[in-house]
């Protein structure tokens, strides 16, 4: 992966753990790598085909002089985020914040932290089937969308089902979402839940009618097993409601733990089905 590098930006602020550092401030030495492909900018020569350190420059000096944390790390995190969010094209960036005149009384040279922080790209299954089905899943597009470290990057089309499971109910419709996020696995089955609660799903019977319904189905390739969460989702391959949806935005996606494509689980599926159908 190509890399455009700034190093050793110095920064003049207040951040520190003693209260005289955040009175007296001092010189901080910010050096940001940015992972992105540069091929279009080499061909075409244009800044608008890059991106622009100039202004990624501005945006780490601002940011670090417009806070006053207690630790670098903090601020790390903070200017990864920052840089993240405003470049999504970025695959990941290193942030190392030195602080040369840290007060620890030995004669060092510096002191400083060094992250890597990366877009996590996330696959969603949503399902609606009471109410205005529709603008039920379009809303809750919508509320992923205002999260501001999650980015809607493709949508497949909106799919009617029949019901699984509890049976006397309405029909579904399914959709699969491509995110693009900065938050964990953790925190975003949180904000999945308040979605959940802002558009009043109701949880009467286990699998029975819902206005809304979002689940995590992959995570980058991380497997996860926790109290609060399965990733991927536990019954992925065996939902065509989930499947074909997803098919239509990632048939190469691969499933970590069975190592097989969504197009190979969709098609599995449909031949076991065919075959009991027989
Ligand atoms: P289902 O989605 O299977 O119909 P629910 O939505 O009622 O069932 O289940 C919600 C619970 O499932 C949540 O409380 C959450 O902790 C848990 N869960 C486990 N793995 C996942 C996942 N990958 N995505 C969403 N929720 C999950
Ligand atoms: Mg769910």
């Amino acid at each position: 992966m190509d890399k455009i590098c700034i190093k050793r930006l110095e920064v003049f602020a207040r951040h520190g753990a003693l209260p005289e550092e955040n009175v007296l401030g001092q010189k901080f030495l910010i050096s940001a790598t940015l992972y992105c492909s540069t091929r279009k900018a080499g061909l075409s020569d244009e800044l608008g085909d890059s991106v622009n350190y100039a202004e990624v420059s501005r945006i780490i000096k601002e940011s670090t002089e417009g806070h006053m944390f207690k630790l670098i790390e903090r601020l790390a995190e903070y200017l990864a985020g920052k840089v993240l969010l405003a470049y999504p094209q970025l695959e990941k960036v290193d942030i190392e914040v030195e602080k040369p005149w840290a007060p620890v009384l030995l004669p060092l040279e510096t002191v400083s932290v060094k992250i890597t922080r990366a877009w996590n790209r996330v696959y969603l299954s949503i399902g609606s089937n009471l109410g205005e089905k529709e603008e039920n899943l379009c809303q809750a597009i919508r509320l992923l969308e205002e999260d501001t470290e999650t980015l809607v990057v493709r949508q497949s089309s909106f799919i009617e089902t029949e019901p699984v499971g509890y049976t006397e109910q309405d029909k579904f419709l399914n959709a699969a979402l491509e995110i693009q996020t900065l938050r964990s696995p953790e925190q975003l089955l949180d904000l999945i839940g308040t979605i959940e609660q802002t558009l009043k799903r109701e949880r009467l019977v286990h699998w029975g009618p819902r206005t809304i319904d979002l689940d995590i189905l992959l995570f980058n390739d991380e497997i996860i097993q926790s109290d609060r969460l399965t990733i991927p989702h536990i019954e992925m391959a065996n939902r065509m409601f989930v499947l074909e949806p997803l098919c239509e935005i990632a048939p190469y996606a691969v499933h970590p733990v069975l190592h097989k494509t969504v197009l190979e689980m969709r098609n599995v599926f449909q031949s076991l089905h065919t075959n009991l159908r027989k």
